[in-house]
């Protein structure tokens, strides 16, 4: 029988663009359409077996006028599925077959008409082009044409800061969960980060790996940015090593793992991070990490970065010190994060910027005794001052401490 995990994982690498669908503007390969009916059928049994009888939903957005092939789909009158609360009918009782998917997506808080008329103004000109994001039009893999009528509006997941994340569910078949994130457009003008967040977009939205949250699409409407992201069931990480102070050398060393895998994905497309830390590690619904924000890392083939960037706990020598940057950046903030979870706190970390930069400076590590060898042998292998030094990542992989919490279910070894 397939577990939570591996459900979790083959919803996530279903695509949820223009392999399902085709609207009426959009041309799309029959290879993909065929994709796209076995795709919806296999979401379907797959939510169906592990779904969660639905509450009444509160209340949807605005009536549905989407005219996608999409939403002309049958619907089975669950709730939110109707843009009418009367609508609303139980959800059939998970046993009973053939079901339709039906997750709790909880209670919607009415958070984006609040926002919508006290938040953001309606923006203009180039600054409007710049954001005019809509994945849609993409050159290559055009998603289909998304609003925000398609989608039953659950509960909130989080304020980012330029607007409100939600867990949505598409009202079209076959349901699918995401996380919606809401970005007003006039506030990240007047931080002056369109640029940023363009690029953090674009990147985002290109990548596919079980340890990178998923951007599926995005849209716009005047005055804000919608992402449509891989639902993180078990939230963010930073709240569970609050919670626990510290995690265990097996947990540690899982996360670590996984990390080592997605990082080196990710430098294999040319896109170093920059900025990794706890806050921007989110869990998966199987308490997988993913990778979750995009705002520093850039894409550089072959180049070499001199900005500086990134929280000053995770900075690097070569960052502090304004030289020169690669991806071995990534490997430093490895060492800093394995060294966090497993002691609860940055290795440098001091009251003064002035003396946490003089610690990285001086590699001034103090590994607690009760790091066990292992770890503390790869912490040190990942916090050398000269980047080249660094341990890289698929040695990172075989490393003792790494090979010996790894099931064998789990994330293949690297070749
Ligand atoms: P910040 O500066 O606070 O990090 P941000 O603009 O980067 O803000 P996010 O961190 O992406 O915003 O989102 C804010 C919060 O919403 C997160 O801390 C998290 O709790 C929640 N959240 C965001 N994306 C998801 C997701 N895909 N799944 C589940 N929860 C999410
Ligand atoms: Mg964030």
């Amino acid at each position: 029988m397939a577990t939570v995990g591996s459900v979790t994982r083959q919803i996530a690498a279903l695509e949820i663009s223009s392999k399902q669908n085709t609207t009426a503007t959009k041309t799309t390969r029959s290879t993909h359409q065929k994709q796209g009916s076995q795709t919806s059928n296999t979401v379907s049994k797959l939510l169906t077996k592990f779904a969660a009888p639905n509450p009444p939903s509160s209340k949807t957005i605005r009536p549905q006028t989407s005219n996608s092939s999409l939403s002309r789909l049958p619907t089975t009158g669950q709730a939110g599925a109707s843009s009418s609360n009367k609508a609303f009918k139980a959800p059939a009782p998970l046993s009973r077959e053939p079901t339709q998917p039906s997750i709790d997506i909880g209670r919607y808080d009415g958070g984006l008409e609040y926002d919508e008329e006290n938040r953001g103004k309606k923006v203009y000109g180039q600054a409007a082009e710049e954001l005019a994001l809509d994945s849609s039009v993409i050159e290559h893999q055009p998603t289909r044409e998304w609003h925000l009528t398609d989608f039953d509006i659950g509960r909130p997941l989080g304020k980012g800061k330029f607007g409100r994340v939600y867990m949505v569910r598409t009202k079209c078949e076959p349901k699918y969960i995401v996380a919606l994130k809401t970005l007003y457009k006039s506030e990240i003008i007047e931080s002056r980060v369109e640029k940023q967040i363009r690029r953090e977009i674009e990147i985002q939205q290109n990548l596919r790996h079980p340890h990178i949250l998923r951007l599926y699409g995005y849209f716009h409407d005047e005055k804000r940015i919608f992402l449509m992201l891989e639902f993180a069931g078990k939230g963010e990480l930073y709240k569970q090593l609050s919670k626990h102070g510290c995690f265990t050398e097996k947990r540690s060393s899982r996360y670590i793992d996984q990390m080592a895998d997605a990082l080196d994905y990710l430098h294999s497309k040319h896109v170093i991070h920059r900025d990794i830390k706890p806050e921007n590690l989110l869990l998966g619904i199987n308490g997988d990490l993913k990778i979750g924000d995009f705002g520093w890392s850039v894409h550089a083939p072959g180049n070499r970065r001199t900005t500086m960037c990134g929280t000053l706990d995770y900075l690097p020598p070569e960052m502090i010190e304004g030289k020169e940057h690669s991806k071995e950046v990534d490997l430093w903030a490895l060492g800093v994060l394995t060294y966090e979870f497993l002691v609860g706190c940055a290795p440098f970390e001091e009251r003064t910027h002035n003396e946490t930069y003089k610690r990285i400076m001086r590699v001034d590590l103090r590994i607690p005794s009760r790091v066990s060898p292992d770890a503390a042998d790869l912490i040190v292998k990942l916090l050398q001052h000269e980047p080249y030094k660094r341990i890289p990542l698929p040695e990172v992989r075989k490393h003792p401490w790494i090979m010996k919490y790894r099931s064998r279910s789990s994330n293949p070894q690297p070749q």
